[in-house]
C-alpha cells in the first residue's frame, strides 16, 4: 500500500489546509470526501466541480485506501450479515451488518482492533490476543463497503453504528474519535451521531475522555457481573477498573451529556444469573438511570461457557424487574454465521496472533 494518507480518514474540515497549497476552498474538499466516502467512488478523477489543480493535488498527494471483503456469510436463521475483511497488511477483522426494526435501515457493528488484548474469558475475540489497531480509515472503511452493498443491491442504508465488533475501543481512542468525525459528517457516511454506539468493557479514563468532549455519541458499558469477585473471573480488566469504578465514570458521561448509557450484560447459564447477582446489580444502578440490555451469551467452541436456560434468563429477568432495574431482552442474531455477541474472531488472525508472539462484544 502507498504510503500516502488515505481519504477516508479525513473530514472536508482536515482535508482542507493539506490542500491549501493548491487553493482548495472547503466547499471543494466537501466534494472530494462526499466523491469517496459518501458515494464510494475511488476513481478522484472522476470527482465534479473541483478544479484541475486541486483535483491532481488530491490524486497526487492522498490515496484511497481498500479493504477487501474476503468472506461473506449470510445468517440463515436471520438477515444478520458477517463480513470477514481483509486488510491492506492481509490482517482480518469482522463486521457485521444488522437489520433494524425499520424496514431498510441497517446498523454496522464495527470492529477497531485485530483482535483485543482484553482477555475477556467468554469472547472468542479475547482469546486472539492483539495484533495491532485499526486506522480510523479502516474502521471508516467497514461501513462504507456495508452502505456501497446496502445501496448497490436497494437493500437500504446505514442508519447506525455500533462500535461492539473486535477490539476494545478505548484502548484505540485517538482513531475512534477520528473515525467518529467521518461517521457522522454530513460530507462523510453521514449517521447521525446519535445512532452510534461506543461499547467498552469499562476502561475508565477512556469513558473519562468520551464524557469530556462535546458528542452526540452514546457510550455502552458490558457488565457482565456487577460482583466483583465474579467480574474478575470473566472480565480482567476488573482489577484495574473495578466495576464501581466504570459506572461512576459512565455516570459522569450521562450527567455531561445527557445521554442515557447502555449497559450490555452478556447471560451465561449458572455463572451470572443468580438471585445474588441480581441484587448486586440493582445495588450497583442505584445511582444512575440506566437500562440493562439482556443478551444471551453464544457459545463458542472451546469456551466452558454455556448460554442460559429459558429458566435461568426468565427467573433473572423478573428478580431484576422485581428489584426495579429496567430491563430489555435483546436479540444477538447471526448464532450460525459466527456473528452473534461474543463469536467474532478471525481464524487466519488467530494463527498470525500466534505467530507474532512466540494478536473484539
Ligand atoms: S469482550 Fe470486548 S473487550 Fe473483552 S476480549 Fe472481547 S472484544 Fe475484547
Amino acid at each position: 500500500m502507498s504510503d500516502r494518507p488515505v481519504l477516508q480518514g479525513f473530514t472536508p474540515e482536515r482535508l482542507e489546509p493539506l490542500l491549501s497549497p493548491v487553493g482548495a476552498s472547503l466547499a471543494e474538499c466537501r466534494r472530494i470526501v462526499a466523491h469517496v466516502i459518501q458515494r464510494g467512488n475511488d476513481d478522484l478523477r472522476e470527482v465534479s466541480q473541483v478544479r484541475a489543480p486541486v483535483r491532481n493535488a488530491a490524486t497526487r498527494e492522498f490515496s484511497v485506501g481498500r479493504m477487501t471483503v474476503h468472506e461473506r456469510h449470510a445468517s440463515q436463521l436471520d438477515p444478520f450479515v458477517k463480513y470477514v475483511m481483509k486488510c491492506h497488511d492481509g490482517a482480518e477483522i469482522e463486521t457485521v451488518r444488522i437489520p433494524l426494526e425499520k424496514p431498510g435501515r441497517f446498523s454496522v457493528c464495527v470492529s477497531s482492533q485485530v483482535g483485543c488484548a482484553m482477555g475477556c474469558t467468554f469472547c472468542a475475540t479475547g482469546r486472539m490476543g492483539f495484533a495491532r489497531n485499526l486506522e480510523a480509515w479502516e474502521i471508516v472503511e467497514q461501513i462504507r463497503i456495508v452502505a456501497r452493498e446496502l445501496r448497490a443491491s436497494g437493500e437500504g442504508r446505514v442508519h447506525g453504528v455500533v462500535f461492539q465488533g473486535m477490539g476494545e475501543p478505548m484502548h484505540n481512542l485517538d482513531n475512534v474519535l477520528q473515525a467518529l468525525e467521518i461517521i457522522s459528517n454530513p460530507c462523510g457516511l453521514a449517521v447521525d451521531g446519535r445512532n452510534v454506539t461506543v461499547c467498552t468493557v469499562g476502561i475508565v479514563p477512556g469513558i473519562e475522555r468520551l464524557a469530556s468532549i462535546k458528542t452526540r455519541v452514546r457510550l455502552g458499558i458490558s457488565v457482565t457481573s456487577a460482583r466483583s469477585m465474579v467480574r474478575r473471573s470473566l472480565v480482567p480488566s476488573e482489577g484495574k477498573y473495578p466495576i464501581r469504578e466504570v459506572i461512576r465514570a459512565a455516570k459522569t458521561f450521562y450527567e455531561r451529556s445527557g445521554h442515557l448509557v447502555m449497559l450490555a450484560y452478556a447471560l451465561l447459564g449458572g455463572i451470572n444469573t443468580t438471585a445474588d447477582e441480581a441484587e448486586a446489580i440493582a445495588e450497583l444502578l442505584r445511582e444512575m438511570p440506566a437500562r440493562l440490555s439482556l443478551i444471551e451469551w453464544n457459545p463458542v467452541e472451546g469456551l466452558p461457557y454455556r448460554p442460559p436456560t429459558e429458566e435461568e434468563r426468565a427467573s433473572f429477568h423478573d428478580a431484576l424487574a422485581k428489584l426495579g432495574v429496567p430491563v430489555v431482552r435483546r436479540y444477538s442474531g447471526g448464532k450460525d454465521i459466527g456473528a452473534a455477541c461474543g463469536q467474532l474472531a478471525t481464524a487466519t488472525s488467530r494463527d498470525d496472533v500466534r505467530a507474532a508472539r512466540s494478536t473484539t462484544v
